[in-house]
């Protein structure tokens, strides 16, 4: 066996198995194409899970973390980094924060906006509400506030204080309000569920109860931020402000990065002592973020993404029609969208993406429920044909084999 051959099962004897894998070794990536070690390409409409959104090895992107990495990895927060205030600087100046802390991840992220929201109420509220089919991350406190009870099976108990309401139901939350609540955290648009937009009266109405008793409106946007959903943040669109947002996926497209976003009065509350990140902002990740936002911020470029991904949802909703034993619908915003599959689609959505990847097209199969399509914001008409060419053979074949079944 060469070593190549081998190590799938090199990984496989020394990892321990929380993953299931695709079976690929991934050794290139340019744009929206990867190429495994056997010199297969593959059309990526994952992006890493939404967050190379500027494309694999994107040159800018590239170049600030070589040129930074050749200059300065890391001194931890005792000390001032030229790429970590040029990045918060860009935050602050594009969104509604105007203090930022940073951290690694998107779990990191939310921990801190929870701990924030606590700390910054009055004592006695720490309740934080949050939506079933929520996803906030894999730490305890952030398994604890997602509304899915798949993700805290075995490892009760959780952190006391998460509350998850249904989906879509404002009188949920206000039924749920009371002198033990500090805040309502929530995805604009939830992810890892299936691509779930949250309804424009039901934000709209969170945030005017949250005025009314007092509360923080925490934001998600993890998945939703970084130019995801069409504008550099999803709250834009619906035109409701929070008072803390997290980012992550996308802001160091690949370089581990997150970032809390919040206002001078709540920041506020997290004095010395309070909160910290060893590597938090590190200069090598945090240049790559200051890259991103760079070519995001430049002239036309959300324009860009808004006309693709308009491209995107239309090629995909002519699908539907065309497999309707299979598909239901087509829902998302900007470049997080999905097709719905029906009953009969969610029995094959695994068979579904591991044909599409067999066929050299990365794709998955969110909350048991949808195709989730998360590409690169880059990606061009020409890859979007090449790919929905490629899932209607997928879904032809799969409808054949369903009705002779
Ligand atoms: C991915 C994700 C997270 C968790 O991010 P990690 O970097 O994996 O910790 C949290 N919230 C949302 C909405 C996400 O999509």
């Amino acid at each position: 066996m060469s070593e190549k051959q081998n190590l799938q099962k090199r990984s496989d004897s020394v990892f321990i198995g929380n993953y299931i894998r695709y079976p690929a070794v991934m050794v290139k990536g340019e744009g929206c194409r990867l190429q495994d070690e056997n010199g297969k390409e593959y059309l990526d409409f994952l992006a890493g899970i939404a967050v190379c959104a500027l494309g694999h090895c994107h040159p800018r992107v590239t170049e600030a973390v070589c040129r930074q990495a050749g200059e300065l990895v890391h001194v931890s927060n005792l000390y001032y980094t030229r790429p970590q205030t040029a990045l918060a600087e860009l935050l602050v100046a594009n969104s509604f924060g105007e203090k930022i802390f940073m951290c690694n991840s998107g779990a990191e992220a939310n921990e801190a906006a929870i701990k924030l929201a606590r700390i910054a109420s009055a004592a006695g509220r720490f309740r934080i509400l949050s939506l079933q089919g929520s996803f906030h991350g894999r730490t305890l406190a952030t398994v604890a506030a997602t509304g899915q009870p798949k993700f805290h099976q075995g490892f009760e108990p959780l952190p006391e204080g998460f509350v998850h309401l249904p989906f879509g139901d404002l009188e949920a939350v206000e039924k749920n309000i009371d002198e033990s609540v500090c805040a309502v955290l929530c995805e604009p648009i939830q992810g890892e569920s299936g691509v779930r937009p949250l309804p424009r009266e039901y934000l709209s109405g969170i945030r005017e109860l949250c005025d009314r008793h007092g509360l923080l409106l925490i934001f998600d946007e993890i998945q939703t931020g970084m130019g995801r959903s069409g504008t550099l943040f999803a709250y834009e669109q619906y035109s409701v402000v929070p008072d803390i947002m997290t980012l992550a996926k996308g802001l160091g497209n690949g370089m581990p990065i997150g970032a809390m976003v919040t206002t001078a009065d709540l920041a506020a509350a997290f004095v010395p002592g309070t909160h910290a990140s060893t590597f938090g902002g590190n200069p090598v990740a945090a240049a790559a973020g200051v890259a991103v936002m760079e070519v995001m911020l430049a002239e036309g470029f959300f324009e860009g993404v808004r006309l693709r991904a308009a491209y995107l949802q239309k090629r995909l909703a002519e699908l539907v029609p065309r497999f309707g034993l299979l598909l239901e619908g087509t829902r998302g915003v900007g470049m997080l969208q999905a097709l719905v599959l029906s009953k009969e689609g969610v029995a094959r959505g695994a068979d579904i993406v591991r044909e599409m990847f067999a066929r050299g097209v990365l794709i998955n199969f969110a909350g048991n429920a949808v195709l989730r399509f998360a590409p690169p914001l880059i990606v061009g008409e020409e890859e979007i044909d090449i790919m929905v060419g490629r899932l209607a053979e997928v879904l032809e074949e799969m409808e054949n084999e369903a009705a002779g079944a």
